[in-house]
């Protein structure tokens, strides 16, 4: 039974549909896919409707926070949450908040750019983007793409929208503690997406995932294909240390990024417990037509 828990739509950063996600997915003999656009729910409501005769949809989001790096200073953290209540008022207010964050951040992204003459539409850009749906940088990628000025997602990366490049700026995003306990309030359960992925940026230390244990944290994302193998024995010992959950999953984003949907996988014991831990809306079965 391929489990596979974190996935982005079109309703954030990925190129698929929630319907062609899914299509992939069942194509790719995944059964069980969660689907976590950043900071957003409003991919499930296509996805349910969409979802194949005998697929499960775990409903969850992957929520843009920071935390203490345990060193002093700050690093950024995402947050996987899974099968909580979409209406907590907490919530959806905070989730609303980062939305138009990450707006107002891209477009004055997108404004650096075009004083630089880079060839960017930047009103066009947002105006094209779904309701309710969370803007990135991979969507300015996409727009360089368009333009003819790189021609990938990585080189646009590389060049143009890295943490720390001429254009880069940064979000005010939820503290993580706040963000476990919103999701813990709502019914669902927490897993730390990608922990050690350090291509990214600074991570967070050892006690810092002790800390957030303590706080409810319920799992750790260990088989992420931004983690090498040396990542992953450490975050599996953590894991045992602390009583968390080890989870598997692609951060599959359709054409932005190489990774194929199934890629990395978590295991059914695993996510029977997940399921069991959550009480705030519940795993979604794709009927067979009748
Ligand atoms: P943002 O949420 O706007 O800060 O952008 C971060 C997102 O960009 C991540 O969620 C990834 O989906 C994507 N991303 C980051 N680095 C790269 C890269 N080198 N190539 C492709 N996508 C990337
Ligand atoms: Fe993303
Ligand atoms: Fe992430
Ligand atoms: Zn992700």
């Amino acid at each position: 039974m391929p489990i596979d828990l974190h996935t982005h739509s079109t309703t954030s950063d990925g190129t698929d549909t929630p319907a062609e996600l899914l299509r992939a997915a069942a194509h790719a003999g995944v059964d069980t896919v969660a689907l976590t656009d950043h900071d957003t729910t409003a991919g499930w409501r296509e996805a349910a409707a969409a979802l194949p005769a005998g697929m499960r949809l775990v409903p969850g989001v992957e929520w843009s926070c920071v935390s203490s790096d345990g060193r002093g200073g700050y690093c950024s953290v995402h947050l996987l949450g899974y099968l909580f209540d979409p209406e907590s008022p907490a919530l959806v207010a905070e989730q609303a908040r980062l939305r138009a964050e990450r707006r107002k951040r891209l477009r004055l992204m997108a404004m650096r750019m075009a004083e630089d003459h880079l060839p960017i539409d930047t009103e066009g850009l947002l105006a094209g983007l779904p309701e309710d749906s969370s803007a990135g940088r991979p969507h300015l990628a996409r727009a360089l793409i368009a333009a003819g000025v790189v021609a990938t997602v990585d080189q646009a990366f590389a060049e143009y929208l890295n943490t720390g490049g001429r254009y880069y700026l940064a979000r005010v995003d939820t503290p993580v503690e706040r963000a476990i306990e919103m999701i813990t309030a709502a019914g669902g359960v927490t897993v730390m997406a990608h922990a050690f992925a350090r291509t990214r940026g600074s991570v967070v230390s050892p006690r810092v995932i002790a800390e957030l244990a303590d706080r409810g944290l319920t799992g750790l994302e260990v088989d992420h294909p931004d983690h090498d193998p040396a990542a992953r024995v450490e975050l599996r010992m953590l894991a045992a240390e602390h009583g968390l959950l080890v989870t598997g999953a692609s951060d599959y984003h359709g054409t932005n990024k190489s990774v194929k949907i199934g890629q990395e996988r978590t295991a059914d014991d695993v996510f029977a417990e997940l399921v069991a831990r959550s009480t705030g809306t519940p795993v979604i079965t794709g009927e067979s037509a009748t």
